[in-house]
């Protein structure tokens, strides 16, 4: 069910369609028609709140608030599908990645993603590599005769998650 969003003029962002247009280029979301083939041929559509021809609306409409935080713009699988089939050549796959990128830089972000770059940062694996489960890992690769696996530089790792803007969303153990 369509739901319905109420909102005076005053609160829409006015700039938020230029804001993105300007780093897409050619791509841009201003050439939408709502047609919904994106929305019709999206891989995860069944599991998003807002639909991919109703995110490129909102934005035009200034609805920056409730797309940075919908669900929507995280559970995209970004298989470019609606990039590709766009007749309008929109390339909302890409539009989706910068509103991740400002999400992120509002503070809004899912505390599974900010989970898995703590893990990151932590250990180097997206599966922490430690303790018990480090031992339960190690037992099977043996098992299978897989190679012991080299840690990786994990001062590399943090300055690239530092490097990349996503160092407010990590906390230093004191350990460290
Ligand atoms: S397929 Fe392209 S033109 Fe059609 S609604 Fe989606 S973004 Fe807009
Ligand atoms: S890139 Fe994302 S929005 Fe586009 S079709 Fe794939 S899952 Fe759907």
């Amino acid at each position: 069910m369509v739901e319905m969003i109420k909102k005076n003029a005053s609160d829409l962002d006015r700039d938020f369609r230029y804001e993105i247009s300007e780093k897409v280029g050619a791509k841009s979301l201003l050439k939408c028609i709502q047609c919904g083939v994106c929305s019709s041929g999206c891989t995860v559509t069944e599991y998003v709140d807002m639909q991919p021809h109703r995110v490129v609306a909102s934005c035009l409409l200034g609805l920056k608030e409730e797309v940075l935080s919908s669900q929507a713009i995280w559970t995209c699988s970004l298989c470019h599908r609606c990039t590709e089939r766009c007749p309008k050549n929109v390339d909302y796959s890409f539009i989706l990645a910068l509103l991740r990128n400002m999400a992120v830089k509002e503070g809004k972000i899912p505390k599974e993603y900010s989970g898995t770059v703590q893990v990151i940062y932590d250990n180097g694996f997206v599966v922490p590599y430690t303790g018990g489960l480090k031992d339960n890992i190690d037992r099977r690769r043996n098992r299978m005769g897989l190679p012991e696996i080299v840690p990786p530089n994990l001062d590399e790792i943090r300055f690239i998650i530092k490097e990349t803007g996503l160092g407010d969303l990590v906390k230093e153990k004191e350990d460290d």
